[in-house]
């Protein structure tokens, strides 16, 4: 998939940090560069080894890696604090 702007929220992690959601699912700041651009990886990342990345450019993400190993974060995420919703 190529960069599309893509509906997508923030989330506040319990260490304080944001986290990225998109379709349900939750990603972790991983990287980021002087473009702008960043690299955000599933928080199962190290719990179940799940691959699933996404690269985010301002409001586009493009989607990286292979596809979750795993259910989507919705139980999780009923109990987060909403931080940011983008306009899409
Ligand atoms: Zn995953």
């Amino acid at each position: 998939m190529l960069f599309s702007p893509a509906a997508f929220q923030f989330v506040l992690s319990q260490q304080g940090r944001a986290q990225l959601v998109y379709q349900d699912f939750i990603y972790n700041f991983h990287e980021g560069f002087p473009s702008g651009r960043e690299y955000w990886l599933c928080r199962d990342y190290r719990k179940f080894k799940c691959r699933s990345s996404l690269v985010k450019d301002g409001l586009k993400l493009e989607n990286r890696g292979q596809s979750h190993n795993h259910g989507p974060h919705t139980h999780i995420l009923r109990h987060k604090q909403l931080l940011f919703a983008s306009p899409c």
